[in-house]
């Protein structure tokens, strides 16, 4: 009974802990302190940049240039334009979007310099595009970026003068090939005189402004980063990954260049990306706060600095509950896993479990985890990912989320049969069936058959009886050797698989050394802390890959199982995880047959 109070004390606290994570802080009324950043004040320009859908060329686009040019020689800025002829593939681009045939456009890009005391210091570049795709009033892509911008100068100002030039710079045709950015980078002499950049951006309206790139070497600029900014969103794995991933924004050209800089984006809401329905009601308010809050605090730490941070090492950090950064440097991981495995093997000493029974606990731990895999996979086939829209599975990321989360729970659930004598529910049939189901809803061919083989396979080793005890370790063993590999190869991704192997060393630890209640409420807040944590984490990676790559969630699960089963029953009735998947299958067949979203751009469905 104990365990259970524990396990449900756990679970409510997680969620409460990722709920904090995940909220952005409230806007701020128009009649904040003139150096404060004010959503309200920064909305004006939203709406009035986004009245209507102003792709390149269009005469909505000249009017929105104009409305720009006015507000930055409103903030004393010293005002350019630079034209840029777009190149073939942007014109062919646009001909496929539009139908009609394009030629001979040409793009402006609008720069604004703030003066500096000292000009011969290297300049900080405020980046966003005032481009929108054809059909989309960009309310949040990208006017919600320069509505940002243009509220962060304005409080600088307020702040006084800065040391250095502030240049804010408003890119055309990003949407089209970053060709604003491109032509900038390559021509223009503030270029050069570019010391970091900030570049907003968003794919949605709502959620947290999360801070997902950098340059090379980013650990003084990241620590710059944790001391300025109260309301920080980042972690350095997403950065480490959003590295490995083809996407790209207006920083790219100039992170190509070498030039430091910091990248912010909001991922919620992700209905309003390069959609119609993009009007100013679909940015978040609070959003927008918090996406100017944290380009404030930086913006002005760097503008009234000595010095830009210089290129260090970069470092391992993420932020916590979204009200702190915690960072260092990326060999110190070591540490924490040297830590870690002290306690466990002080509890494992302690508690001398046999070795057969970690063994056993592992061939559970890793079957499970690849029917996980497998299932994700397939009831994300189910609910339509096989070439479907990408901006209607956009739309339907609340209901895709769900359905992983229903997964999940089912697979945990299963858990606790599996410790049972009923061992053979992971066999050949399931996984089969899975991949089956993934293959004639057209999910990836080669990705499913792999899945499902890898899974047979570790099924084919789970143990006939039930398991004596001990089995709880082993997902802290696993865990800890996967933290090591990972520590040893890229050891900027670690922290989201150290962290919870800490707090679980830390737990187990306490249930051999203390007695019960003392260890019970101890695993209670190491579990809350842990899987709260990476509760908030899957959040954001699950906007950012979700719809397209499920089957990711299943490490976030890994690293969440030693928090878990030392709490997790022993006795769950079949019907729980069978409810559970029901309503995962109900929702994925909802997301395939319902029709496609209003929020869908026109171009996007012609071809
Ligand atoms: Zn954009």
């Amino acid at each position: 009974m104990a365990r259970i109070v524990a396990l449900a004390a756990a679970l409510i606290g997680a969620l409460l802990w990722a709920v904090l994570s995940v909220t952005p802080p409230s806007a701020r009324a128009a009649s904040a302190p003139p150096d404060a950043f004010s959503a309200r004040r920064a909305l004006a320009d939203v709406v009035a940049i986004s009245r209507a859908p102003h792709p390149i060329g269009s005469a909505e686009s000249a009017r929105v240039r104009r409305y720009l040019l006015g507000r930055l020689r409103a903030l004393g800025a010293e005002v350019s334009e630079q034209a840029l002829p777009l190149p073939a593939e942007s014109l062919a681009r646009l001909t496929r979007w539009t139908g009609h045939r394009q030629a001979g456009l040409v793009g402006h890009d609008l720069i604004g310099v703030i003066r500096g005391r000292d000009r011969d210091k290297p300049a900080l570049l405020l980046m966003a595009h005032h481009d929108t795709v054809p059909g989309s009033p960009g309310a949040a892509d990208d006017a919600m970026g320069i509505a940002v911008a243009l509220e962060v100068a304005r409080a600088i100002r307020a702040q006084g003068q800065p040391h250095r030039d502030l240049i804010l710079l408003f890119t055309d045709s990003e949407e089209l090939g970053l060709d604003g950015s491109r032509a900038f980078f390559a021509q223009n002499p503030l270029a050069e005189r570019t010391g970091m950049i900030m570049n907003l951006e968003a794919r949605g309206g709502g959620g947290r402004a999360n801070m997902f790139e950098t340059g090379a070497a980013n650990g003084a600029q990241m620590r710059l980063y944790a001391q300025a900014v109260d309301r920080p969103a980042t972690n350095s794995l997403a950065v480490l990954v959003y590295d490995l991933m083809p996407n790209s924004t207006d920083y790219t050209v100039a992170k190509r260049r070498g030039i430091p800089g910091f990248n912010l984006a909001t991922l919620d809401r992700a209905y309003a990306y390069h959609s119609p329905s993009a009007a100013p009601r679909t940015v978040d308010p609070a959003s927008l706060q918090d996406m100017g809050d944290q380009a404030l605090a930086l913006a002005s730490a760097m503008a009234f600095a000595a010095e830009l941070p210089a290129r260090t090492t970069s470092a391992a950090f993420a932020d916590l509950l979204g009200r702190m950064t915690i960072i260092y440097p990326a060999a110190a991981g070591w540490a924490i896993l040297l830590a870690a495995a002290g306690l466990i093997g002080a509890a494992l000493w302690r508690t001398r479990p046999a070795v057969r029974s970690i063994a056993q606990g592992v061939v559970v731990i890793v079957a499970l985890l690849l029917h996980g895999a497998l299932l994700l996979t397939s009831i994300n086939a189910l609910s339509g990912s096989g070439g479907a829209n990408y901006y209607d599975r956009l739309a339907a990321l609340p209901r895709l989320e769900w359905i992983a989360a229903l997964s999940m729970v089912a697979l945990l659930m299963l858990f606790g049969r599996l410790r049972r004598p009923d061992m053979r529910t992971l066999a050949i049939a399931p996984a089969m069936a899975l991949m089956w189901i993934g293959l004639l809803t057209g999910g990836p061919v080669v990705v499913l058959v792999a899945m499902a083989l890898l899974a047979m396979l570790a099924a084919s080793f789970l143990p006939k009886s039930p398991l004596p005890a001990g089995e709880r370790e082993s997902g802290a063993l696993l865990l800890l050797a996967a933290a090591a590999i990972v520590q040893a190869v890229e050891p900027t991704a670690a922290p989201m698989l150290e962290w919870p192997l800490l707090l679980a060393a830390v737990a187990m630890a306490a249930r051999a050394f203390l007695p019960v209640i003392a260890a019970l409420a101890i695993g209670t807040v190491c579990s809350a802390a842990g899987v709260g944590h990476l509760l908030a984490q899957a959040h954001f990676i699950f906007l950012a890959i979700g719809a397209e790559l499920p089957g990711v969630m299943i490490i976030l699960l890994f690293a969440a199982l030693p928090l878990l089963l030392p709490l997790w029953p022993d006795r769950v009735p079949r019907w729980v995880p069978g409810v559970a998947l029901m309503a995962a299958v109900a929702l994925a067949l909802w997301v395939r047959l319902d029709p496609i979203a209003p929020s869908t751009p026109a171009y996007s469905l012609k071809n």
